[in-house]
């Protein structure tokens, strides 16, 4: 049977690291079938690797997130692009903007994306982006990246637009450049018009789902600590938001996220 693909969780978070074991059984008792496991520094990311080293389902990408607080940034990247070639790596992230916990260093985490963005470039390997109060100068940047480098990019998937909070005309726009939009546990807020909006405005083949674990939690865990057993919540939702049945709705998102990661 086709399972649910959890395309972004931390599962190296210590309050989902110490009973990761049967974190990862209750998810695949609930239908979770991989796991894609996002760093967000060097550290996070070997931390990644090794989860999905230690686990067939699990599959990492390797990244800076714009909020660490990386202290010497080369050394970092570095270290971050030692790990690019592991077969278990299947993209950069999560990397992005954030400018609602920092604006002031806005040059900086451009840069700092450009130089990502690169990476995945040269290593044909797609994107985990992240955005926060930030979606005009991210956009840019991802159309600066196209219009620049992308070109010689054979493949087409260009990443994701993880955890989307946008209205549904951005989600156009980026899907017209060749992402595909992540959608979680918001989507079951009481206040997620906005976002129900996009996942019914959107192509459903560029469609993933995502826990972001530890954090965003859907309704009924809200307050919560968040994990990938909780993933088939969304799905009920987009279920019956896209009035689509379910099981179709699984095979899809399991299909859009093996094409976008390149997993079997
Ligand atoms: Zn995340």
């Amino acid at each position: 049977m086709v399972g649910i693909i959890d395309t972004h969780c931390h599962l190296y978070y210590e309050n989902l690291y110490k009973e990761v074991d049967s974190v990862i059984r209750r998810a695949v008792d609930n239908g979770i079938e991989a796991f894609v496991v996002p760093g967000v520094d060097a550290e996070t990311s070997l931390q990644a690797l090794q989860l999905a080293e230690m686990y067939s389902m699990i599959y990492a990408a390797v990244g800076i997130h714009p909020n660490s607080n990386v202290q010497n940034l080369k050394l970092e990247l570095e270290q971050v692009q030692n790990l690019l070639s592991h077969p278990k790596v299947v993209a950069i992230g999560e990397i992005g903007l954030d400018y609602y916990r920092n604006k002031e260093n806005a040059k900086d985490q451009q840069q700092l994306l450009m130089l990502q963005l690169r990476m995945a470039t040269e290593f044909r390997l797609p994107v985990i982006l992240h955005n926060r109060n930030a979606i005009e100068d991210l956009f840019d940047c991802v159309l600066k990246w196209q219009d620049s480098i992308r070109p010689s990019q054979d493949h087409k998937e260009l990443g994701v637009f993880h955890a989307f909070s946008e209205d549904v005309s951005w989600a156009k726009r980026i899907i017209q450049l060749g992402f595909s939009i992540g959608i979680g546990g918001t989507i079951t807020y009481p206040n997620a018009n906005k976002l129900q909006e996009v996942a019914k405005g959107i192509p459903i083949d560029r469609l993933v789902v995502e826990t972001d674990a530890p954090f965003l939690p859907p309704q009924p865990y809200r307050g919560k600590r968040n994990e990938p057993s909780y993933l088939p919540i969304v799905l009920d939702k987009l279920s019956i938001v896209l009035n689509q049945d379910r099981k179709t709705l699984i095979e899809m998102t399991n299909q859009n996220s093996k094409i976008l990661f390149g997993i079997n």
